[in-house]
């Protein structure tokens, strides 16, 4: 059973950005921005990527500690709901540094490490927000984000979930093509989610029953069957940490096992440049990333693709 938001959740979120924005609250010069969306064919796959140069992420925190921690007690101006979650643990907040409109993150009300899972409890509370945001009358596909672990592309260590809206035409993110011919994932020995296996490095995605018929333990029952196959590919590539990137919409949950923050030290990727979609705060970034080519970076951030081997009892 998912949990109510106010039925004006949508004209506030839409509201109290514009307020925030026009009065300095936020970083955002996105009508300057420039969004280039790419096809890249890899056999029969095509990778859809957008590569975006924004500099107000120039402002963004590098690296956020506990003791300067923003999410502490968040601006008001930034808040968008006080009290939220099954037990009231978490508040929703933009983000200061938003890189679409009306970006915003879920945070737990006290301090908890970004290097844990996700519990049954945000679980159940993202897939909330998403599905109240399905449901509102601008029409855009959102998705929410968790960058788990030092490698994982995270600068705040305080526990924050992000939501987005993706670009809203020309950008069809590849975990939509591999569920299209699934079934619903249901975590088992002999069931392995699904991985493009043209697709250069480690994903597993798991396409999800119909949301709204979905209780918490099944959300948390497919997202510890994703994170055992994370947990296995970093333990088989001796990995130090766990660090992974986590997507979730109403149609799907992907999680990418991670090998390092950063590509070449220069350009940081996280949940949303796995999923295609780069953000490039310096035209030396932007231009390296286009040199590079996106599937090459994300190549080298993760783990070998996995694609056709087996889970034995062997495997966490
Ligand atoms: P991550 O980089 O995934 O850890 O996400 C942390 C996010 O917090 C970044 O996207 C920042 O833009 C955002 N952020 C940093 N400082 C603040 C702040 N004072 N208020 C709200 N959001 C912030």
């Amino acid at each position: 059973m998912l949990i109510s938001l106010p039925q004006d959740f949508y004209t506030n979120l839409s509201k109290k950005y514009d307020i925030a924005i026009n009065n300095g609250h936020m970083k955002f010069n996105g009508e300057s921005a420039v969004n280039n969306i790419y096809h890249e064919k890899v056999n029969n796959t095509t990778f859809d990527c957008q590569l975006t140069f924004l500099k107000t992420l120039m402002y963004r925190p590098e690296k956020g500690e506990q003791k300067i921690n923003p999410f502490a007690e968040p601006e008001p101006e930034l808040t968008i709901l006080d009290d939220f979650g099954p037990e009231d643990e978490f508040k929703l907040v933009y983000n200061k540094y938003p890189v679409v409109p009306k970006h915003f993150m879920m945070i737990t009300k006290e301090f908890i490490s970004q290097n844990t899972p996700l519990n049954s409890n945000e679980l159940l509370a993202i897939y909330s927000v998403l599905q109240t945001l399905k449901n509102a009358p601008e029409k855009q596909e959102w998705i929410a984000f968790y960058n788990c672990g030092e490698e994982s592309g995270a600068s705040q260590p305080h526990k924050h979930v992000q939501f987005i809206s993706l670009p809203p035409e020309n950008f069809r993110p590849y975990p939509e093509d591999l569920i299209s011919t699934s079934e619903p994932f249901i975590p088992s020995t002999t069931r392995e989610p699904l991985q493009n296996p043209d697709i250069p490095f480690a994903h597993f995605v798991a396409k999800l029953p119909n949301i709204s018929e979905v209780d918490k333990d099944d959300l948390t029952m497919i997202f510890s069957g994703l994170l055992q196959r994370v947990l296995t590919v970093l333990r088989e590539n001796e990995a130090n940490h766990i660090s992974y990137n986590c997507i979730l919409t109403t149609n799907y949950m992907m999680l990418v096992p991670r090998k390092k923050a950063k590509y070449a030290e220069k350009i940081g990727i996280n949940s949303c440049g796995i999923l295609g979609l780069f953000l490039c705060p310096s035209e030396e970034t932007f231009n390296l990333c286009k040199e590079v080519g996106p599937l090459e970076i994300l190549k080298d951030v993760g783990f070998p693709n996995t694609a056709g081997q087996s889970t034995d009892e062997y495997h966490y």
